[in-house]
């Protein structure tokens, strides 16, 4: 009886230990969306500032791309719960939910929620070839040329696609819609002037409106935004556009099941990470806002993502656009 006390105690400072030492391999971030991106972007500058708070943990990138941002999310809704592979995504996960009709997991119970990384305006851009130079002039030509007129997104469920959507229910005009993995590719093929218009996050579109690599039309949020390189882009209220209004927003999740002393350790490296110096430098400008309030917090950054799904779901059942 002894010898078994003494085995198992022995059995339970191995997990303890086993607990403690984590992270002790290598950690992946999965990025459901294509490299050199926005939602990439972020992930890659949280990973480096979130490194020190981890004892120095190597943090990987992997881009697990395509449908929208659902297979990402997916490889990690069916990874091992043991903190090594965590998901950074975007508010489509609030919007595949509606957006897509036969999803392979759930948002609300497949993920540990690790709290929220920051709050992103979106642009609406042009290829550098439009001859409109303002927003009513880029309606005008949207009005005249309807669906011969073509906006690129990420795929169904993507920020982009989101964004899209909420203009063209806004515009009353269904243009056609050029999906690509991501919208690094997107706004490389919008810059060569393959496609007409890409509606992206201020984090891809920032560097491009001010070298006038594009031609910039608007900003989706109420107010005009303070960062240099656009502070001069009008909004689409000011612009005589109703309805179109839309923020979007980053967070870290992990597989549902990952023990809690994982959790409260990433979590933590999290918080750190929010406050780093270089990390805010970065975000700030490109014009990303990062989350200083409750929801860095797993349990409101989840009850957060809910109150999104709740909103976005009646306006998107209204545009009326799903996918299998
Ligand atoms: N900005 C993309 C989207 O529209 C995703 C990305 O490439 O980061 O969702």
């Amino acid at each position: 009886m002894k010898r078994l006390l003494v085995l198992a105690a022995a059995a339970a400072s191995l997990v303890v230990n086993a607990q403690t030492a984590f992270p002790a391999k290598p950690i992946t971030i999965v990025v459901p969306f294509a490299a050199g991106g926005p939602t990439d972007r972020v992930a890659r500058d949280l990973a480096e500032a979130m490194r020190k708070p981890l004892g120095g943990a190597i943090i990987v990138v992997d881009n697990a791309v395509g449908a929208g941002g659902s297979i990402g999310a997916n490889k990690v809704a069916k990874a091992a719960p043991d903190g090594y592979t965590l998901l950074l995504h975007h508010i489509g996960m609030a919007t595949m939910p509606t957006l897509v009709r036969n999803m392979p997991f759930k948002v609300e119970t497949d993920f540990e929620y690790l709290g929220m990384i920051n709050d992103v305006p979106m642009t609406v851009i042009g290829k550098p070839q439009l001859a409109a130079t303002n927003f009513a002039d880029l309606r005008k030509w949207i009005n005249e040329n309807k669906s011969k007129a073509n906006l690129a997104n990420a795929g169904v469920g993507s920020a982009s696609h989101l964004c899209g959507l909420l203009l063209q229910q806004a515009l009353g005009v269904d243009m056609t819609t050029v999906p690509y993995k991501g919208t690094a590719p997107a706004l490389a093929d919008l810059i060569g002037g393959q496609v007409d218009l890409l509606c992206d996050q201020t984090t891809n579109t920032s560097s491009q409106i001010e070298g006038k690599k594009v031609k910039a039309y608007a900003v989706t949020t109420a107010k005009r935004l303070s960062t240099a390189a656009l502070r001069d882009l009008p909004t689409l209220q000011e612009s005589g556009l109703k309805g179109a209004e839309v923020t979007i927003w980053h967070g870290l999740y992990a597989p549902k099941g990952t023990p809690a002393d994982v959790l409260s350790k990433l979590n933590a490296a999290l918080k750190v990470a929010l406050k780093d110096p270089d990390f805010n430098k970065k975000q700030e400008g490109l014009g990303a806002v990062v989350v200083v309030d409750k929801r860095v917090e797993p349990a409101e950054h989840k009850k957060f993502v809910l109150a999104e799904i709740a909103k976005w779901s009646p306006i998107i059942k209204a545009a009326g656009v799903y996918a299998d």
